[in-house]
């Protein structure tokens, strides 16, 4: 629990939610401001801000949670598609301090854009990137 935290609150019952799953590590909730209606939130109960410092036994137990909802927002919300996502730091549009992922129905014609795509400036660039980060994975 961490002082002031809003998904701790709601975890602890202090705040109200729209919960549509729980088990003994995970919760799962409606997005108060949703892309579209549907939209969960899938929460590990114990507070970390992030993917950075979540477990991996955690990150494991939100996956899981999201596989479980995924099929079922899909169809509660007529929906034809899903959005899995989890913004990690402010710069990604985190908002809330508190690791979540998202499971966000989509449809065929809703119009909402997923990221943009962007090109390399050439093969050494690329060369480049993978390596540093090939680098921090020793
Ligand atoms: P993020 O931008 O990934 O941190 O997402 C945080 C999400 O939490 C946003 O989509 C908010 O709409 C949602 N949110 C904030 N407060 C609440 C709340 N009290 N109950 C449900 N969802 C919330
Ligand atoms: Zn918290």
């Amino acid at each position: 629990m961490a002082e002031g935290c809003i998904f701790c609150k709601i975890v602890k019952g202090e705040l109200p939610a729209y919960k549509i799953y729980e088990d003994e590590n995970t919760i799962s909730f409606l997005d108060i401001f949703p892309i579209h209606p549907g939209h969960a939130l899938v929460v590990p109960k114990k507070h970390s801000v992030d993917i950075f410092d979540t477990d991996e036994e955690t990150m494991k137990q939100m996956i899981a949670v999201a596989k479980k909802i995924a099929p079922a927002v899909m169809k509660g919300a007529n929906a034809d598609a899903i959005n899995i996502g989890m913004n990690n730091r402010e710069a990604s549009g985190q908002e809330v301090p508190h690791a979540h992922m998202h499971v966000i129905p989509r449809y065929s014609a809703d119009g909402l854009k997923t990221w943009g795509k962007n090109l390399y400036k050439n093969d050494r660039h690329k060369k480049k990137l993978c390596e540093a980060i090939k680098k921090e994975l020793e």
